[in-house]
């Protein structure tokens, strides 16, 4: 019986030298590999506010509003609910940018609240000026633009919306007069373009 009280007695005193087996987390963050899937965080400056990481989040955790704010403007706003995340980097994969979102290697996600697990990006919308329906983030029309370079002009709100942002553009007012072939030259949703485009050709209806 004394020899392993004795063993036990040098494991003890060992211990004690050489500190803790275990990792000293939380006093000290853990050590993490390089491509651990961590909390997914936005880019404002990469991210065009498309809407595609919402689309294929299979766990929903992306949510995807129009706001109108107190200034009257209109938002396109992207909740991420990092409480709903399983870290499936699908988001990353799709992202149309492949920049506007990625995983962290931030861990440690817990919250005294779930409003404290939320990651917000919101983008202006660009509006129909008909409808005044928004139509899709400015800066989504602006990288469509990108991509199409000169083609863009194939695309009459993407070109006027390129035009605007190059200060080669101003919106003129507009009077109570019904939809007419002027409005072609104007900032449309796919609705009132295709309005506007068959008044052109077949009159008005
Ligand atoms: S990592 Fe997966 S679950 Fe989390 S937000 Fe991205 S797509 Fe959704
Ligand atoms: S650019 Fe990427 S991160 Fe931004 S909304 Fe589109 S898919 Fe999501």
């Amino acid at each position: 019986m004394k020899w392993p009280k004795l063993r036990e007695l040098k494991e003890a005193v060992t211990s004690f030298v050489r500190g803790p087996y275990t990792h000293p987390f939380p006093a000290q963050p853990t050590p993490v590999p390089a491509n651990i899937r961590g909390k997914p965080v936005y880019h404002p400056e990469k991210c065009i506010g498309c809407g595609a990481c919402s689309e294929v989040c299979p766990a929903r955790a992306i949510e995807l509003l129009e706001v109108e704010t107190p200034d009257g403007r209109l938002v396109r706003r992207l909740v991420l609910h990092t409480d709903n995340c399983i870290f499936c980097a699908e988001c990353v994969r799709c992202c149309t940018t492949k920049e506007g979102i990625s995983l962290s290697s931030e861990y440690e996600l817990s919250a005294l609240s779930r409003d404290g697990m939320r990651e917000v990006v919101e983008k202006e919308m660009v509006r129909c000026e008909l409808c005044h329906r928004g139509i899709a983030p400015r800066d989504h029309l602006l990288w469509i633009a990108g991509r199409l370079r000169g083609l863009a002009a194939a695309n009459q709100t993407v070109f006027l919306v390129e035009m605007e942002e190059l200060g080669l553009r101003e919106t003129a007012p507009r009077d109570d007069r019904a939809m007419n072939r002027a409005d072609i030259q104007r900032v449309l949703c796919a609705k009132c373009r295709r309005g506007v485009t068959l008044q052109d050709a077949w009159g008005p209806f």
